[in-house]
């Protein structure tokens, strides 16, 4: 990673130590769940795993009570 600004090697500096930059790293593996989350929640899907959980408890129950 070296800084945009001057080149300057940076080795996991948010700033660059020669002219102080601020430093955007591309995004980590975390970050990417984060951003997977979020497009799933965009097309509806947040929802799709509380409809999902709540099947899964009404077949449970009824395995439990046959
Ligand atoms: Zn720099």
């Amino acid at each position: 990673m070296y800084c945009p600004n001057c080149g300057t090697k940076l080795s996991g500096e948010k700033f660059c130590p020669s002219c102080g930059t601020n430093i955007v790293y591309p995004a980590s593996t975390q970050s990417k769940l984060e951003g997977f989350g979020k497009d799933l929640q965009g097309i509806g899907c947040g929802c799709m795993s509380l409809i999902f959980l709540i099947i899964l408890m009404v077949f449970l129950f009824n395995a439990c009570t046959s």
